[in-house]
């Protein structure tokens, strides 16, 4: 397990006061933090949750969950940090921050309920919603189910509409990983159950 060095983690703090994510005195934390992410066994987006096996670190983009470029200060927090894929992150979240329920300048951002989409460091993103890829005559259907109603699963689908990613899946069945995400038995029977009956 990678772990920041006290030396590493001041310099982060540095960085963020000046110079930034950007900034090439950065180079090599960037490229630690990066190793570090996929190290915790982050192989999906922290959105979507599509498959990133086996993408190249360089297509891998740490992603910020309150923007750096809002949120200067919380730009090296390791619980600001996750693997995002470039559809969830520059294609639809960008510098956006509705989903944050704090202030810009607020002390203490890392608590669940100031997020109203799903936090992937702060929730349990299956509590929330669920994925699930089905496959049916060699072609595999990608499908969300939010969880008990849950308000952070409703308006993380809403959000990251996810739903073009179910019509999408359809059309590029091929190149989608085959990968199931373990689910607890009574929660894959109820998916599989539901699937049946569509
Ligand atoms: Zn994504």
């Amino acid at each position: 397990m990678i772990e920041f060095t006290q030396e590493e983690l001041s310099l982060m703090d540095r960085l963020s006061v000046v110079g930034g994510w950007d900034d090439p005195a950065a180079t090599d934390i960037r490229r630690k933090i990066t190793r570090y992410l996929r190290e915790k066994g982050i192989a999906f987006c922290c959105y979507c949750r599509v498959s990133m096996h086996g993408w190249h670190n360089w297509t891998i983009d740490p992603e910020h969950v309150l923007p750096k470029s809002i949120y200067p200060k919380q730009t090296f927090k390791l619980m600001n940090l996750n693997i995002a894929c470039k559809r969830c992150n520059m294609g639809i979240k960008r510098a956006d921050d509705s989903f944050f329920l704090g202030t810009r300048d607020c002390a203490e951002p890392f608590k669940s309920e100031l997020y109203k989409i799903i936090h992937p460091n702060l929730d349990e993103p299956n509590d929330h919603l669920h994925v699930k890829i089905e496959q049916s005559n060699n072609t595999y259907i990608r499908k969300y189910w939010v969880i008990n109603n849950s308000a952070k699963g409703k308006e993380t689908y809403e959000y990251f509409r996810l739903s073009e990613l179910e019509i999408q899946s359809v059309d590029v069945a091929q190149e989608l990983p085959s990968v199931t995400p373990d689910l607890p038995a009574a929660v894959a029977d109820d998916l599989n159950a539901a699937l049946k009956q569509q």
